[in-house]
């Protein structure tokens, strides 16, 4: 297999930092990229879009919602200092919803011209793991599906060289999902599911080659 390229990740990120296909068809009035990972990372985590703190940090998952995600991590047995290559559907701010119930969901339009950096993303990392939080990147790599229909479910993706998918709810305050007792069970189920496919995962070198545990 074609070992990882560091160098050449660094270079995507570089030129997605800069992107602004979004300005320029009319869709945002900014554009700020977020993204956060290395080569070597075997776990990937895709979000639907940086929320407005990440505005701010330009880090993943720096809000509120992602300290709880994290906190889902922990109880993975992932710990703080081996957080996941953390991406999005769209890598920028969206703005707020029209409604004022958290953020806009980004347009089909917006999704389809960010598609590239993540189809490129995944190419360069090959994750081993992809966790799908929320509905947006549920609908992208799983395919259609309720939440309370696929979280506590797993399933290996062909298309993205035997991947294991595992979808989460999205962990902000403003999930009416989460707050509903009856869906506790099927998060626990999908956190189950993490932990035993992060212990199964094969050690990497710093170049990304994959070690066979003896
Ligand atoms: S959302 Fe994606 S395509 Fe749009 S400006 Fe940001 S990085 Fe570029």
């Amino acid at each position: 297999m074609v070992p990882r390229d560091g160098k050449e990740l660094a270079r995507l990120h570089l030129r997605l930092r800069a992107c602004t296909r979004c300005v320029a068809a009319g869709y945002l009035d900014t554009a700020a990229p977020v993204v956060a990972g290395d080569i070597t990372d075997r776990v990937m985590i895709v979000g639907q879009a940086p929320g407005v703190v990440e505005l701010t940090t330009r880090t993943p998952f720096s809000g509120r919602a992602g300290a709880e995600l994290r906190r889902w991590l922990a109880r993975a047995g992932i710990a703080e200092d081996q957080l996941p290559y953390r991406t999005s559907i769209t890598k920028c701010f969206p703005g707020k919803a029209a409604t004022g119930a958290g953020d806009r969901r980004p347009s089909a339009p917006e999704v389809a011209l960010c598609a590239p950096w993540l189809e490129a993303e995944l190419g360069l990392v090959r994750p081993r793991i992809i966790l799908l939080v929320g509905t947006l990147a549920i609908d992208r790599l799983w395919g259609p599906g309720a939440l309370a229909d696929v979280v506590g479910l797993s399933k290996r993706s062909p298309a993205l060289g035997g991947a294991l998918l595992i979808p989460l709810p999205h962990p902000s305050g403003a999930s009416r999902w989460l707050n509903d007792p009856r869906h506790k069970d099927r998060l626990e189920r999908a956190l189950r599911l993490l932990r035993r496919a992060w212990r199964a995962l094969p050690p990497v070198d710093c170049a990304g080659r994959v070690h066979p545990r003896r």
